[in-house]
């Protein structure tokens, strides 16, 4: 098969969304699955709706595009606010949009109205990250003006934390989200359905606190990588190694460990110093920084990643490793981004047939041993 190339195994992120779903249904929580980190590819998308997610979302509208191009049928949600100029795309393609800017209401309700729909609009608040949406004690004006304005109706509030400076989500910040649709609601005399509270990140929030009035969640990360960004350790009963990057070994020479020569900036910065460690099996792979993030790879046994350039991977392995041979790599979301980005990384979607009984949906699960299904792995 071709390298680098990308292994999906769709099995693993339909189970990864069944055991989140069942998880959040408990709490009343829904889940909307987020395909940006894949590109939205359809094929992932249809695992995760046979993992039961009630909606996909993505940032980028040309995903939800090739999401709806692929006859998916499941409601959209565009997560990132729409220019004024891709208003009519976003109706076209999306139920939902997120929206912090009222320029971006009016494009969006003129869209809708020539369209003839009825867009529905997610007004972001800002709690603390310090990334989009508006501030708290802008939310009712801005709620007001959505509710006058045509062809657009306020589906309900959202927010996002710790993207932007890792503010944690907690009982302070989606007890305010809670409180703030409460108050919405009794001065606009309108239910708000939907509040977003945020994305995998509110994972350890969602299992702990009761959940107000959040009741859905955007979750990518957490069922693609199976891990906890705020973290990045497993969750305990997910699937962390959905993916896998395999890379063919263009050269393995013996080499000193130390550079030869005065030294200045290497292609990428000021390299990190290598202290002289005799000689070496070095191994290059067939890939760089144009396709990956290197520290976000995570080599097998007995392989370490030395330096990467924008097209060599440099490593040490414990043996000569002949040109061909095929290494296989675990990933972390950095990485995982920068690969389903490059067009030199080919993709290689598979399904395992036997399902490990443990994560099935049903019969109801039995008690796992943890008290917390988020308990940390040992
Ligand atoms: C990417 C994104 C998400 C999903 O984040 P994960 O950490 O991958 O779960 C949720 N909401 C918004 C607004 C996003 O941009």
């Amino acid at each position: 098969m071709t390298c680098p190339r990308i292994e999906i195994d769709l099995t693993k992120i339909e189970e990864n969304a069944r055991t989140l779903v069942t998880l959040l249904s408990g709490r009343g929580i829904d889940v909307t699955g987020v395909t940006k980190a894949t590109l939205g590819s359809p094929e992932v998308a249809k695992a995760m709706i046979a993992g039961g997610v009630v909606r996909l979302g993505d940032s980028r509208l040309e995903n939800l595009e090739a999401l709806r191009d692929a006859g998916i049928q499941a409601p959209l949600t565009l997560l990132r606010s729409p220019t004024p100029d891709q208003a009519d795309r976003t109706v076209a393609c999306a139920s939902l949009s997120q929206v912090s800017e009222r320029d971006v209401v009016e494009a969006l309700s003129g869209a809708a109205g020539r369209r003839g729909v009825v867009h529905g609009l997610v007004l972001m608040v800002e709690l603390g990250d310090l990334r989009e949406g508006v501030l708290p004690e802008n939310a009712l004006d801005f709620a007001r003006h959505i509710s006058l304005t045509p062809h657009v109706a306020l589906a309900g509030l959202g927010t996002n934390l710790a993207c932007r400076a890792g503010v944690v989500p907690s009982a302070d910040n989606m007890g305010e989200l809670s409180a703030l649709v409460n108050r919405l609601e009794s001065e606009l005399g309108q239910h708000l359905s939907l509040v977003s509270g945020g994305n995998s990140a509110n994972l350890a929030w969602a299992i702990a606190a009761p959940a107000g009035r959040i009741n859905d969640l955007r979750l990518g990360e957490s069922i693609l990588l199976g891990c906890d960004p705020l973290t990045r350790i497993p969750l305990n009963g997910l699937h962390a190694d959905a993916f896998t990057l395999v890379v063919s070994v263009i050269e393995s020479l013996a080499k000193p460990t130390a550079p030869r020569g005065a030294t200045g900036e290497a292609a990428f910065g000021v390299p990190t110093q290598t202290g002289e460690r005799g000689t070496i099996i070095q191994t290059i792979a067939a890939i760089g920084r144009q396709d990956v993030d290197p520290d976000g790879l995570a080599p097998p046994q007995g392989i370490s990643v030395l330096a990467a350039s924008s097209d060599h991977l440099v490593l040490e392995s414990q043996h000569h490793l002949p040109p061909g041979t095929e290494i296989h790599f675990g990933l972390d979301y950095s990485a995982l981004l920068r690969v389903m980005t490059s067009p030199f990384v080919a993709t290689a979607l598979f399904a395992t047939t036997c399902l490990p009984t443990l994560i099935r949906p049903s019969p109801p699960p039995v008690p796992p041993p943890s008290p917390s299904p988020f308990a940390t792995r040992p």
